[in-house]
């Protein structure tokens, strides 16, 4: 048990020393030189990329596969060679030590006889005869009987007296004169030597008598008969070999014969030595481990015996382990390829799938799901995929429904209209049939929205898009452009159809629309153009009927078929905008002053400022032509600003000359936030030295109804400075008067609409007369504009109005022309001087 436990830690140990030692850096050479392989291989030094998840996985099985095989046959390789070392060491060592064994018995042996000869009586007895064939035979007999090679006798001064190997010869010296002080000492001495060229181990005792008188000798030849005898004991190769001074070295005996035995000096002269003392040579092609011992020697020479190994012959049953480990290595590559192949299609299958669905989406089809085949991750995957392309799906539908349908009444919207005008005057061509566009305005939308916010304004929208689209044939589209502008595509209708068509709507716009229990009364304007009278194509057809819808502005029934000799007004808007930047620069905006009457004194009071743009190229274009586009920029400001500093210069000038003139300047919705308004207002008074009281500011009213708080604020600041504080176009918004009670106001202005035709309409002229008292009532001063007439004159002075302001007295002029008025007209003489 023990044992066992000591093995397999003794194992343990081995392998790990291998792993660290031996395995560690192989493993870092195969790297370091797959990752330069491929470098070279990939010179740009990209990393190695596989492009599909398949040839990772085969790549990956077989890399591991591969790797496993390496780290299996490196450790049975080194294991074997080790395990095969060892056990040729032990081997060699265990048939060293038999030699050696044998030797010393022998040695033992030869002792024992030689004791026992040398106390023999009677062959002591023939010793002291002298009679050398006596005592030849003698010691022959005695050699025989315990196998020894020869047999010497040698007198205590070292001469030989008789040799069994050359009987009758001349006493000669002994070739080892030193060998006997061992003798001497422990009676018994043995050597290696050379006799006569040939080598024995040789064994001396004293011959005593009873003290000693000779040494007797005996020899037994190394040869390769004792090499042979070896090798049957120790299943080994044995030689003996010899380096005498002055000679060359010999193999003295072998058990290896023929062309091993010539071989095996010149092997040994190139053999390496291992630290465990074993040798390595290779002797006929074949590694061979020897382990050599020295042998005593008494006359300087080197004796050694030595015992090798072929390395090759006890690998043998190794090297079928190895070559089974191979082929399972080749068929383990072919298995795991095939077994790659297989698991890589069943891992990678449901991810193709994945990967095709994210083409199709990518190619922007969203209806095909994937099928869930699994339960696993894959699976949820799938689903997941699913799940996100129904969305995806579901935006896109979304994001494309918001791209051509308004938000608020999910019409159609201005790019739908677009697309399909194209399409439509397409199919009218190949019918040869008409096709009618109509854009619809609705009238002083504004006003709705200040007054009842924007959520009724929505509501309003609302309400007039599901009008719009009851009142619409199914072939026609009904679309929201933005803001308060509508329009009605409808294919097959000429000029005729088109009027039949607006005459219908307006017609039910008659009827006012109901918004939380409120009527609103709505007025809608349109512009109608038809293809192919028009034009036929969408840009021009939409650019006229926006002329149209224009025109319609100051037609009475609300409505304007395009005509090509006013197209006029469809100079560009971007080219005027353009233009307008450098009309202030280039003195080509004038101001025109209007006269407003007292009506107390029959006289003029005041004028009010109105802008007019004298275009090099379109000629007059009026107010209402570019004040509402500058709106929509930043330059209403430098155009107010301009009005502003003009008017109150030609003011001062007027004053100058004694004329005493209030002048009013129309202050347009956008400027009115303006944080720098009130202190240019008051640098310009300032700069022309003039009182406050003579500048009227007009805002209107639906202006006021914007920003309420803010509005509050900066009339607030601007009545600080002393102006008057006038509200324009009153009647037209919708300001309740609890709102208007808080604000400074001194003057307001009655729209001409209700003026103008109040002579004959009873509703006009009540509304002229309420406006009159409930301003009276709020104490400020009520002006009316638009007085055409002395008869609406009339009427408005007997209903206590203060101040005049129409055709009636005279248009708005440049101020020379006003300066001639002033003279000639009978409202227009001067005051009395004081
Ligand atoms: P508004 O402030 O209501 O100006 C009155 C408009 O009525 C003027 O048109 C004037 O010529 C016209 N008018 C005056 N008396 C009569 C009449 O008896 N009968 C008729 N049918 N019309 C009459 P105009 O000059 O075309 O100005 C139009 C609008 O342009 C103005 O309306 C005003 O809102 C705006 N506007 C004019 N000048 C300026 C300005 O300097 N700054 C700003 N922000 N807006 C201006
Ligand atoms: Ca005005
Ligand atoms: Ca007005």
């Amino acid at each position: 048990m023990l044992r066992l436990k000591t093995l397999h830690s003794r194992t343990f140990d081995r392998l790990r020393a291998l792993f660290t030692n031996r395995a560690m850096p192989l493993f870092k050479i195969l790297i370091d030189r797959t990752t330069s392989f491929f470098h070279s291989r990939f010179a740009n030094g990209e990393p190695l990329r596989f492009k599909t998840l398949r040839s990772t996985i085969i790549v990956s099985f077989l890399g591991l596969f591969t790797l496993v095989q390496i780290l299996t046959f490196y450790s049975v390789y080194t294991i074997s060679t080790r395990e095969v070392r060892t056990g040729i060491y032990n081997d060699l060592a265990g048939g060293l030590g038999v030699i050696d064994l044998k030797l010393k018995s022998r040695a033992e042996n030869l002792s024992t006889a030689a004791e026992v000869l040398s106390r023999d009586y009677s062959f002591k007895t023939v010793f002291a005869s002298r009679h050398r064939p006596t005592l030849l035979s003698a010691m022959k007999n005695q050699a025989t009987r315990i196998q020894a090679d020869v047999m010497l006798l040698v007198s205590l001064k070292g001469m030989v007296i008789e040799d069994t190997a050359h009987p009758g010869a001349r006493p000669t010296a002994f070739p080892l004169p030193n060998f006997f002080t061992d003798a001497g000492k422990t009676d018994v001495a043995s050597t290696t030597a050379y006799l006569d060229d040939k080598l024995y181990h040789l064994t001396a005792v004293p011959l005593r008598a009873p003290l000693p008188v000779a040494w007797i000798v005996f020899g037994f030849k190394i040869d390769d008969t004792l090499a042979r005898e070896l090798k049957m004991l120790t299943a080994l190769d044995v030689t003996f070999t010899a380096d005498r001074p002055g000679q060359a070295p010999a193999i003295a005996a072998s058990s290896l014969s023929g062309e091993l035995r010539d071989q095996i000096s010149a092997a040994l002269r190139s053999s390496g030595r291992e630290p465990d003392g074993t040798m390595t040579f290779v002797l006929n092609d074949e590694q061979y481990l020897g382990m050599s011992h020295d042998l005593s020697t008494k006359d300087g020479a080197q004796i050694k015996v030595l015992m090798q190994r072929s390395m090759a012959a006890a690998l043998k049953p190794y090297y079928r382990i190895r070559r089974i480990l191979v082929l399972l290595f080749i068929g383990g590559v072919a298995v795991t390829l095939i077994l790659g192949v297989v698991v890589s299609s069943f891992v990678t299958k449901p991810v193709r799938v994945l990967v095709e669905g994210a083409r199709i989406i990518e190619q922007g089809d969203y209806t095909r799901t994937l099928p869930v085949l699994r339960q696993d991750e894959i699976g949820s995957l799938t689903s997941a995929f699913n799940h996100m392309q129904t969305a995806i799906a579901e935006r896109e539908e979304r994001i494309g429904h918001q791209a051509f349908y308004d938000a608020l009444t999910d019409l159609p919207n201005r790019s739908f209209l677009d697309q399909k005008l194209q399409e439509a005057i397409s199919k009218a061509r190949e019918e040869n049939r008409p096709l009618a566009l109509i854009l619809l305005n609705i009238n002083r939308f504004i006003s709705v929205i200040a007054t009842l916010g924007h959520e009724t304004g929505n509501a309003v929208l609302l309400k007039i898009s599901v009008l719009l689209r009851d009142s619409m044939p199914p072939s026609a589209i009904v679309a929201r452009m933005g803001g308060d502008v509508f329009a009605l595509m409808v294919p097959g209708e000429d000029d005729n159809g088109a009027l039949r068509i607006v005459n219908d709507i307006a017609t039910r716009l008659e009827a006012p629309i109901w918004v939380e229990g409120a009527p609103i009364q709505i007025e809608a304007r349109f512009g109608i153009v038809t293809y192919p009278v028009h034009g036929d194509d969408a840009n021009t057809l939409q650019r006229r009927a926006e002329v149209a819808l224009h025109l319609a502005r100051s037609t009475a029934h609300g409505f304007a078929v395009y005509s090509p000799d006013q197209d006029r007004h469809s100079i560009h808007h971007l080219t005027l905008l353009s233009e307008l930047r450098h009309a202030i620069d280039n003195d080509e905006l004038v101001l025109h002053y209007q006269p407003k009457i007292h009506f107390a004194s029959r006289r003029i009071i005041g004028v009010e400022a109105l802008i007019r743009w004298r275009h090099p190229q379109h000629g007059f274009i009026p107010p209402d032509d570019f004040i509402p586009l500058s709106e929509g920029t930043g330059l209403i400001k430098p155009v107010t600003f301009w009005a502003l500093k003009t008017a109150i210069r030609h003011c001062a000038q007027l004053f100058e000359q004694g004329i005493h003139l209030n002048v009013a300047i129309n202050l347009s919705a956008r400027v009115l936030p303006d944080h720098q308004l009130p202190d240019a207002i008051a640098s310009f008074i300032d700069e022309f030295q003039l009182s406050p009281l003579q500048i009227s500011l007009e805002i209107t009213e639906s202006a006021i109804m914007i920003d309420r708080q803010r509005t509050l604020e900066v009339i607030t600041r601007l009545d600080s400075l002393g102006v008057q504080m006038v509200i324009d176009d009153f009647g037209t918004g919708y300001s309740s008067l609890a709102y208007l009670k808080n604000l400074p106001i001194d003057e307001i202005k009655i729209d001409k609409s209700f003026v103008q035709k109040m002579d004959v309409n009873e509703n006009d002229a009540m509304i002229v007369r309420s406006i009159i008292e409930l301003g009276h009532n709020l104490g400020y001063k009520v002006t009316a504009e638009g007085v055409e007439t002395d008869r609406i004159y009339e009427m408005l002075r007997e209903r206590g109005c203060d101040v005049s302001q129409g055709y009636l007295h005279g248009k708005a002029m440049p101020l020379e022309e006003l300066m001639v008025w002033l003279e000639q007209s009978p409202w227009g003489r001067k005051r009395p001087a004081g």
